[in-house]
């Protein structure tokens, strides 16, 4: 079994329970799940790697339960150390059970002994071998000798729904990740160049979402079809303002996504200035289309710490495969630096901008 932790989540009050419960409904489908007062523990084999990508789990091990007594714990603890090898060793005890009769000092000490009596070992309590954790609650004792960090944050879907615009780089899948991390599910909008793109790209965004949906579980994706806004962009702006224009148009049809999926916000790749289309006038007229929050929670990092995290959820291999993105379509080597409104909204005159609402209509 596993016994697991959260930390946010004790700190929400009355709320308390209705994260407790988001948590225990985005794990049952690991085995059956039991809450118990300040930790949840789940009956389930071999699933350490998706508890690690659960987002409102601190940190979980994979427990044998002892009755509430040392002396049961002591040969639970013979049992789980048998076989191993160490040539040193600590107990870490935490005492959630304030009532039990020893301090977790004493515990400590007591099933330290028992080790020192067993196997040919001496203590250390820093950088030791072999960490022994012992929890001791209000009818059991656990114990465990791997103790997982998790990704914390709070239980997907405690936050409620946003709509996130995926392309197939690096960026969007790590906003992604972030924002589930607080709690939201996010629904996937990509927009595809479909005469210009191969089906490789079909494929990476399907591989991305996949491994996003390991983090909150089933997703869904819209496909949505972007030559015939392309082309219309393509035939009347010039190439120097194509690219905002692009993403104006993205914004205005993820919006008709998050209306008919109930979601409360767009969420973005964007990190400021990273590229030509992220200077903060750039983005005032990209996001300035939708009249709803606007999500980018990248905006203040830099590369290697996004990089960091997609290699920490698995969708660096992905994102780096070679594709080509549609907005980067016929744009200028020299695009708009600080783009205005005003500039856009002329633009946007001689535009049909019905077309947003005909690839909405059309999309998978
Ligand atoms: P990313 O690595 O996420 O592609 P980027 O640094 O390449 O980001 P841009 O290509 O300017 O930056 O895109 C900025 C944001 O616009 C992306 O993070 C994503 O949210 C959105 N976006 C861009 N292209 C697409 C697309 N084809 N489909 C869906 N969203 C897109
Ligand atoms: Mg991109």
């Amino acid at each position: 079994m596993y016994i697991i932790h959260y930390d946010e989540i004790g700190l929400k009050g009355k709320n308390r329970s209705k994260f407790e419960d988001q948590l225990v409904d985005n794990i049952k489908h690991l085995g059956r799940v039991k809450k118990e007062f300040g930790y949840i523990v789940l009956y389930a084999e071999d699933v350490s790697e998706e508890l690690s990508l659960i987002p409102g789990i601190a940190y979980f091990g994979d427990a044998l339960k002892a009755e509430l007594d040392l002396e049961d714990a002591g040969l639970k603890i013979k049992d789980l150390l048998s076989g191993k090898s160490f040539a040193n060793f600590r107990i870490d005890t935490s005492r959630h059970n304030k009532s039990f009769s020893k301090t977790s000092q004493q515990v400590n000490e007591i099933l330290g002994g028992v080790v020192l009596d067993n196997f040919d070992c001496k203590v250390k309590l820093k950088n030791s071998e072999l960490t022994v954790y012992v929890e001791v609650c209000n009818k059991v004792i656990y114990i465990y000798t791997e103790k997982v960090k998790g990704v914390s944050g709070l239980p997907v879907g405690s936050a409620g729904k946003v709509v996130c615009l995926l392309s197939g780089g690096l960026d969007s899948p790590v906003a992604s990740f972030l924002m589930m991390k607080r709690g939201c599910s996010v629904v996937f909008v990509h927009f595809v160049n479909k005469t210009q793109q191969s089906c490789a790209v079909k494929n990476k965004i399907s591989e991305l979402v996949k491994v996003l949906s390991k983090v909150q579980g089933e997703s869904k994706l819209y496909m949505v079809p972007f030559d015939e806004i392309q082309q219309e962009i393509i035939t009347k702006v010039d190439s120097k303002d194509r690219m905002i224009v692009y993403r104006r148009f993205m914004v205005r049809i993820s919006e008709l996504v998050a209306l008919k999926e109930k979601a409360l916000g767009l969420v973005t790749g964007d990190s400021l200035s990273q590229v030509a289309s992220q200077t903060l006038e750039n983005l005032d007229c990209v996001y300035s289309v939708y009249d709803g929050v606007i999500l980018s929670p990248l905006i203040g990092m830099n590369k290697q710490e996004i990089v960091n995290i997609a290699r920490k959820i698995g969708t660096y291999e992905i994102s780096i495969l070679p594709y080509g993105d549609c907005c980067s379509f016929l744009i200028a080597k020299h695009p708009v630096i600080k783009g205005r409104r005003r500039d856009f909204e002329i633009i946007d005159s001689g535009l049909n901008l019905g077309l947003a609402e005909k690839a909405f209509v059309e999309a998978t």
